[in-house]
């Protein structure tokens, strides 16, 4: 009954693209089982989360959002969804989300946009959860799941969790295995959770997290137990301010966010001080170069003759059948993100662009390293408004990429960053803030966020 009350609910916010009640069943029996044998139930046991529809699940529809996967059902296994699953957890459904991860609003995807569980006070307009983890972000937001997985590029796990008053964590590259989940731009593709308390994103961070063979770039560290470590505490450690992140552009109430964020900092324990990212303002056009050129190389993939759809007019040989497929199968973002790419990937312009684009790119992560030398976790606003009505950046993608502005440097420098809530703002809109930590400094991050929710 619950569960079909919530289906209900979901329905309404459009957060899954198919729902898979007897997965969740199943690990609540095989809890169960567990419990009367007296053994133990797993870090996760018995959890019913909610899965992004970019990780790989055995038999079941995954598609990206994408019409050009729609009906492809993997024969396979994400390591992160399978890590949860031995973990215990169990699966609600697969989460609604930008196509291929694209997007910043959860506006581009073929199954309709996702709306948020808040209203601005006095309206009755759809809000956006965000994006592009947006189906994530909107399930946990509205209870109707307690925690769901998201993946984070340049932001899609902090934006949308600052977006919808949630906490979500984006490891360090390389803590979450890549493999199985639909890759977007390889070199900054990272999974985390994203749930109601910090306690909780430790918990499931750890069921998540850790080496896998089958992914080059995953890192070969042991996994902390990071919820047995978590303190509020935070005597001794050194909280920087970006001064680059007082942009024009920002809201006033974000920036008196930040204030009380950096208020409830010192109040346990910490010392605040100031500090300089200077090449801030690159890292956004940078990322918007970078990571359509993966995308743009990871893309070539969707042919139709491997995967979903196939678009094979009369007559046609295999170059026409390539773009009909294509052309049927992709988004309009994912369109323009695979001609940027391929644009600046092109003989003549590659040096101007692509390579500037990774010279600015060591540039933002040098930053970082400085910084780190002068304080432990660096905290500035997840985004630099609040949640915006449906359609009202839709035709604008300048406008739509700059609510990255602040979650892109953390994804080129492949840090460990946090969105937490912060406060509402005066039209009762959940605001974040985000907390960024030295490399496979996921507990420093999570203790932060601790001091601050
Ligand atoms: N909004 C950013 C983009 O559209 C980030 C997306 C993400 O992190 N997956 O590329």
């Amino acid at each position: 009954e619950a569960f079909n009350a919530a289906v209900a609910e979901a329905a309404v916010l459009n957060a899954f693209i198919v729902t898979t009640p007897d997965h969740a069943l199943a690990a609540a029996d095989a809890v169960d089982a567990k419990r009367a044998r007296g053994e133990d139930l797993g870090k996760m046991g018995g959890v019913p989360i909610g899965m992004k529809d970019l990780f790989a699940t055995r038999g079941v529809q995954t598609t990206a959002a994408s019409h050009i996967l729609e009906g492809f059902k993997p024969e396979y296994e994400s390591t992160v969804s399978q890590n949860l699953w031995d973990a215990g957890a169990g699966m609600l459904g697969k989460l609604n989300l930008d196509q291929f991860a694209m997007g910043s609003s959860n506006e581009t995807s073929y199954f309709g946009n996702v709306s948020s569980p808040w209203k601005k006070s006095g309206t009755n307009a759809a809000m956006s959860p965000g994006g592009s983890s947006g189906g994530s972000s909107a399930a946990v937001a509205a209870r109707i799941a307690p925690a769901a997985t998201g993946t984070d590029t340049g932001g899609s796990i902090r934006q949308p969790a600052a977006f919808t008053g949630i906490c979500g964590i984006k490891p360090t590259y390389g803590r979450c295995s890549r493999w199985g989940v639909v890759a977007f731009a390889s070199s900054l593709d990272q999974a985390g959770p994203m749930a109601r308390s910090v306690e909780d994103c430790a918990i499931m961070l750890e069921a998540m997290a850790g080496f896998d063979p089958k992914d080059s770039t995953s890192l070969d560290m042991p996994v902390p137990n990071w919820e047995a470590d978590l303190s509020a505490d935070l005597r001794g450690k050194k909280i920087g301010i970006p001064r680059e992140y007082r942009m024009e552009g920002t809201d006033a109430e974000v920036l008196a966010s930040w204030d009380r964020g950096m208020e409830w900092l010192r109040d346990a324990g910490a010392e605040v001080v100031d500090i300089s990212l200077p090449h801030t303002k690159y890292a956004l056009p940078a990322y918007y170069i970078v990571a359509p050129a993966e995308a743009s190389s990871n893309l070539a993939r969707y042919d139709g003759v491997r995967y979903g759809l196939r678009d094979l007019p009369d007559g046609a040989g295999l170059q026409d059948m390539y773009a009909a497929t294509r052309a049927a199968g992709f988004g309009d973002e994912v369109k323009r993100r695979i001609l940027m790419g391929t644009y600046v990937l092109s003989a003549g312009f590659y040096d101007a662009y692509y390579t500037q684009a990774q010279k600015v790119r060591a540039l933002v992560s040098r930053d970082y390293a400085e910084a780190f030398t002068q304080c432990d976790v660096i905290l500035a606003p997840t985004t630099p408004t609040a949640s915006f009505p449906l359609g009202e950046k839709t035709d604008d993608p300048l406008a739509m990429y700059l609510n990255d502005v602040f979650s892109v440097p953390a994804s080129l420098a492949g840090l460990p960053a946090m969105s937490v809530p912060a406060m509402l703002n005066g039209d009762g809109l959940p605001l974040g803030l985000q907390i960024v930590g030295r490399p496979f400094d996921e507990q420093g991050v999570l203790n932060a966020g601790l001091a601050i929710q």
